[in-house]
């Protein structure tokens, strides 16, 4: 699967117009565009995934990228996008987290490198694959 890599470009007024670029984890080379996945994950906080098997460099000696764990708020899309008429309690809800949401969403850990994210508007992000943690998922070791 080749990442693409967008040229800079030169518009007509002058200005120029740079997609971001990915470097490789392991070495700094620049592999290309960076994806919507790592877009969520800068975004958001989370480490970005392990390229370097996309690295002409590094993938001969890289090993299968790490699982990581991460917390993602699970719940209805009305939930968290504050829009249900569910119960706010004053600690946030059951396991305590943030006031802004309702009781009915919750935390989990997913695998962060096996989970899939695609960027929403506005900032967020959703999980389209959700791998539950710990992840069986991880090769098991040579
Ligand atoms: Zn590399
Ligand atoms: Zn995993
Ligand atoms: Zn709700």
């Amino acid at each position: 699967m080749a990442r693409p890599n967008t040229p800079d470009r030169i518009n007509p007024d002058g200005s120029q117009t740079i997609k971001m670029k990915r470097a490789c984890n392991g070495c700094g080379e620049l592999l290309g565009d960076v994806t919507e996945q790592e877009m969520a994950a800068g975004i958001n906080g989370r480490p970005l995934p392990d390229v370097r098997r996309e690295c002409p460099t590094c993938a001969p000696t890289a090993p299968e990228p790490k699982c990581l764990p991460t917390t993602v708020l699970a719940g209805d899309v009305l939930c968290l996008d504050n829009e249900c008429d569910h119960e706010h309690s004053a600690e946030g809800g059951a396991d305590g987290i943030e006031d802004s949401y309702c009781d009915a969403v919750r935390e989990e850990t997913v695998c962060a490198t096996h989970s899939r994210f695609v960027a929403a508007e506005d900032g967020f992000e959703e999980l389209v694959h959700a791998e539950p943690w710990p992840c069986k998922r991880q090769a098991v070791a040579a």
